[in-house]
C-alpha cells in the first residue's frame, strides 16, 4: 500500500469545450514516483502537470530504457467514473519493466497510483458519447551515465489526456497495407512488451501506408514475413469459415487487454476461437473462397477496428463488402457497454 502525498495545483487550467481530439491536451495533475538503489520505489505523489527536468545524460535519452501502458478511465450516464481491467495493465507493466531491467513496481501500488490520479483529476474526465480520460504510465531511466548499461534510477509516471471518441462519425472500416518488407518484432526481442524502441521502428513503415492510401499496417512475423501478427497497434483477428483467428502472443505479439477480453467474450458465447500461428496466404485464399467474414483490431484507443480492406503484394482482399460484421459490431457493443456501464461486467472487469 502506497502512502501517495497529494499536492494540488493552485492554477487549475481551463477545461477544453469542444470536440476532443487525441493526447494534446493534459489533466492539472500527474502522479511520479522515484527508484534508486539504495530506497528502492519511493515518494510517491501525486502533484501539479510539470515538465520533468533531466540530466542529458539521463540514459533514456540513450540507449531508450523506457516503457509505458495505456488505458482509460470512462464516466458512466451516472456520473460514475471507471477503469477496465487496471490490474491486467499493471501485470503487462511488470513484465515490460523485467524485460528491460527495470525495477518492478508491484501490481496493487501501480493501481493505487492510477485511482489516485484520476480520483484527484476526476472533473477531467469528459461525459459526451464516447469521450474517455486516456491514461498514460511510464517509466524512464533517469541515471546521468553514458555507458550501455542498466539505470540506476527511475522514474514512474502517469499523465491523463482527456479524449474524444474514436469514432465521431460512426464505425470507419480501415484499409490496411500488409507489411512484407519492415517487421516489428522478432523472437527473443521486445514485441511483446511495450516499451517506446517499437514504435519508434515502426514510424517509417506507418509512413510507407499512409503514402500508398492506407490507414495502417499489417505486421507479418519477423522470420517469414508469413504469418500474421498485429495491425498497427492493434491486435489482430480474422473469422474465416466461422472460425475466429487470431496470432499466439507468444514473444511477439504484444498480450492486448482488449484481445484478452474478446477471447473470454466469444468463448463465452460459443464461437470458436483459434489462438494460433495463421499464414496470410491461408487469409488471401480464404479471400479467393469466399471464406474470409471479418477481419478487426482491437486495442485499447479504438476498442474494435473493423478492417475493410487488406492490400498484400498485388492483392487486394475486400471483407464483408467494406462494411464491419456482426461479431466484430457485437464485440464493440458489448465491450464499450461494459465500459460505460449500459452492461454488466464479468467479475472483476471494472474498477
Ligand atoms: N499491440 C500493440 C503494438 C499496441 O501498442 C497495443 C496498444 N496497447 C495493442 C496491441 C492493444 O493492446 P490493448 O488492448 O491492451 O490496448
Amino acid at each position: 500500500m502506497l502512502k501517495i502525498k497529494i499536492e494540488k495545483t493552485a492554477h487549475p487550467k481551463p477545461k477544453p469545450t469542444g470536440p476532443l481530439g487525441f493526447g494534446s491536451v493534459f489533466t492539472d495533475h500527474m502522479f511520479l514516483m522515484d527508484y534508486t538503489a539504495d530506497k528502492g520505489w519511493h515518494d510517491p505523489r501525486v502533484v501539479p502537470y510539470a515538465p520533468i527536468v533531466l540530466d542529458p545524460a539521463a540514459l533514456v535519452f540513450h540507449y531508450a530504457q523506457e516503457c509505458f501502458e495505456g488505458m482509460k478511465a470512462y464516466r458512466t450516464a451516472a456520473g460514475r467514473v471507471q477503469l477496465f481491467r487496471p490490474d491486467k495493465n499493471g501485470e503487462r507493466l511488470r513484465s515490460t519493466h523485467e524485460r528491460l531491467c527495470i525495477p518492478p513496481i508491484p501490481v496493487d501500488d501501480f493501481v493505487q497510483a492510477v485511482k489516485a490520479l484520476v480520483a484527484v483529476d476526476k472533473d477531467w474526465v469528459p461525459a459526451e458519447e464516447g469521450t474517455s480520460l486516456y491514461i498514460r504510465p511510464f517509466t524512464i531511466a533517469t541515471e546521468a551515465q553514458l555507458g550501455v548499461k542498466a539505470s540506476s534510477a527511475y522514474q514512474f509516471c502517469i499523465i491523463a489526456s482527456p479524449s474524444g471518441s474514436y469514432y465521431p462519425t460512426g464505425i470507419d472500416p480501415v484499409r490496411i497495407y500488409v507489411e512484407d518488407e519492415y517487421v516489428r518484432a522478432a523472437p527473443g526481442g521486445t514485441g511483446a512488451v511495450k516499451c517506446g524502441g517499437n514504435y519508434a521502428a515502426s514510424l517509417l513503415s506507418g509512413e510507407k501506408a499512409h503514402r500508398l492510401g492506407y490507414g495502417q499496417v499489417l505486421w507479418l512475423d519477423g522470420v517469414e514475413r508469413r504469418y500474421v501478427e498485429e495491425v498497427g497497434s492493434m491486435n489482430c483477428f480474422f473469422k474465416i469459415g466461422g472460425v475466429i483467428r487470431t496470432a499466439p502472443t507468444a514473444g511477439t505479439v504484444l498480450p492486448g487487454i482488449t484481445r484478452m477480453s474478446c477471447i473470454e467474450l466469444l468463448e463465452g458465447w460459443g464461437y470458436p476461437v483459434s489462438v494460433a500461428p495463421l499464414p496470410i496466404e491461408d487469409v488471401m485464399r480464404a479471400d479467393e473462397d469466399g471464406t474470409l467474414e471479418e477481419v478487426f483490431g482491437t486495442g485499447t484507443a479504438a476498442v474494435i477496428s473493423p478492417v475493410g480492406e487488406l492490400k498484400y503484394r498485388d492483392r487486394a482482399a475486400v471483407i464483408n463488402g467494406g462494411r464491419i460484421g456482426p461479431v466484430t459490431q457485437r464485440l464493440y457493443d458489448t465491450l464499450t457497454g461494459i465500459q460505460y456501464g449500459r452492461l454488466p461486467a464479468p467479475q472483476g472487469w471494472i474498477t
